[in-house]
């Protein structure tokens, strides 16, 4: 195992978290943060833990661990240890370790780190209020705890009864004020915070159950945790953390806050609350909301491959520099590393994204050719491999997913269903039936069925008239395919076939002529 040379303790082998909370799906910003720590932990050999932080048990989804779960595993970033893993530090849902938090809050509590506070939400909403209509914000902070109804302002007489008579409680971290907090973030370098501007956070709710904050820093410790890599939302947190550890006498771990990932349309960050403002998806997964049983698509039900989801991901506030783009997980291993992570919020681009899944496309043959295979199955047609990687090559660089393939490809198996309605209802003449009329018989005479003999027999009949040979041909390609689109008409010609092309084009004039007499519509 290799020992990185930034940690606090230089003996010390990596070992990262993803500690997400079961409120729901992972967006995009809380799968890189787990793939971060799955990159970072692999290139130092070292273990990528998760952990289910649960405590906020108001806030808990029903399904959102096992997407968690089934998410990690799609993306192929799948955790050493931890919930759905085991380990030597077990449980790792934090509502199994309650416990184990009431040990260091005692701990606190007999050190005077911590204090238990007796003030009801209403007294604090009175006080918020007063506070506010003179113009100023209510802290519970060192300027105010010894006017509030907490164990500071009591003897211990008055606390044990208080205690005793079962009156609801919580307890608070008690900061000390006067201090500039000199602390160290990997990406953002020195901050430092005045402790003056740091409320008593609490600590223990009054249901008994440790905050994020208590639980989180505990955690973190005890299970030996060397880098904290999350997002950028939690870096007003770290003083509050740093200060804990420093009460629990503990070494910190190194910090690295991630840059918030930002919708390109200026309006902030990507959230799971305006989910329905954005015009592509959030989510790595499908995910059906238990309580709507509303579905909202995921990457993976949109066609992407996981390793260009990964690869985009990985890029979106990292780089290592240089233009290299396309990134196996191998190689996103070996030249990751959180110094290179932007300090500012990235954007996110859907067309970008798409272009990393076509970069993935042109390598999976293999699957474009069994998703072909099954398509003509389906209509009880074969081909050799020959002909369908010939059709793979012409329609590679239209499509950015597997399943568009047949959208751009099926002309080369079967004729058209339908035609372009307006360009039709503009051919329904019967000198276009005649000019259809004299192309067949051409393309019959020729012997050399191949795209040069067509393309160069076509422009000498045509002769300088570029007009008339732009015309015959979107005549010919609305025959072949149906639309005024698609691959090159030689080529499309040579492909299908003499009896083929013949054929379809016989059948438009079959529908012109079909139009012409009655008048009665195709479509
Ligand atoms: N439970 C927190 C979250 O869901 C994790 C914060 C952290 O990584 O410290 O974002």
């Amino acid at each position: 195992m290799m020992i990185i040379p930034h940690t606090h303790n230089s003996s010390s082998i990596v070992r990262v978290r993803f500690a997400p909370s079961p409120t729901g799906p992972l967006h995009l910003g809380g799968i890189r943060t787990a793939l971060y720590n799955y990159l970072f932990a692999k290139k130092y050999g070292g273990t990528f833990l998760l952990r289910i932080e649960d405590t906020d048990r108001k806030r808990f989804v029903p399904n959102s661990e096992s997407y968690i779960l089934e998410t990690l595993k799609w993306c192929q970033i799948e955790p050493d240890e931890g919930v759905g893993y085991g380990g030597d530090h077990s449980p790792y849902y934090q509502s199994q370790r309650g416990e184990i938090y009431r040990v260091y809050i005692k701990k606190l509590l007999e050190e005077g780190h911590a204090y238990y506070a007796f003030d009801t939400d209403q007294e604090l909403h009175v006080k918020r209020k007063e506070f506010h209509d003179r113009g100023f914000t209510f802290s519970y902070n060192a300027d105010f705890r010894m006017h509030l109804n907490n164990s500071l302002t009591m003897t211990r007489k008055q606390l044990s009864d208080q205690l005793n008579s079962c009156s609801s409680y919580v307890i608070r971290f008690k900061i000390q004020p006067g201090e500039k907090l000199k602390m160290h973030d990997i990406i953002r370098g020195n901050i430092v915070v005045h402790t003056d501007h740091l409320d008593d956070k609490i600590l223990l709710k009054s249901d008994g159950v440790a905050t994020y904050h208590l639980a989180n820093t505990i955690d973190d410790h005890l299970m030996k945790i060397t880098h904290v890599i999350r997002g950028e939302e939690w870096l007003p947190s770290m003083s509050l953390h740093l200060l804990l550890y420093r009460a629990l006498g503990w070494i910190p771990p190194k910090f690295a806050h991630l840059p918030l990932i930002l919708r390109n349309d200026g309006k902030g960050k990507l959230s799971k609350r305006n989910i329905e403002s954005l015009n592509f998806p959030i989510y790595p997964l499908q995910w059906k909301d238990p309580e709507t049983k509303n579905i909202i698509t995921g990457y993976r039900e949109l066609g992407y491959f996981p390793e260009a989801f990964v690869n985009m991901l990985a890029l979106l506030g990292w780089s290592p520099g240089g233009k290299k783009e396309i990134f196996s997980l191998k190689e996103l291993i070996n030249f990751f590393s959180l110094e290179k992570i932007t300090k500012s919020g990235v954007f996110f681009n859907i067309s970008k994204a798409n272009w990393f899944n076509k970069q993935y496309l042109k390598k999976k043959k293999e699957e474009i050719l069994s998703y072909l295979y099954k398509k003509l199955k389906k209509r009880s047609l074969f081909y050799e491999e020959d002909y369908l990687s010939k059709v793979i090559h012409l329609t590679i660089d239209r499509v950015h997913f597997v399943h568009e393939i047949w959208k751009h490809s099926f002309y080369f198996f079967i004729s058209p269903s339908s035609y372009e309605k307006k360009f039709f209802h503009k051919i329904c003449d019967q000198r276009i039936i005649d000019q259809l009329e004299f192309w067949k018989i051409s393309l019959s005479n020729i012997n050399q069925f191949t795209s040069v003999h067509l393309r160069l027999f076509l422009f000498f009949q045509t002769k300088k008239n570029e007009k008339k040979r732009h015309q015959i041909m979107q005549l010919l390609r609305i025959a072949l395919v149906g639309e005024l689109k698609g691959s090159d008409l030689f080529i499309i010609l040579e492909m299908i076939g003499k009896k083929e092309s013949i054929r379809r084009i016989d059948n438009l004039m079959k529908k012109i002529k079909e139009k012409i007499n009655n008048g009665n519509g195709f479509f």
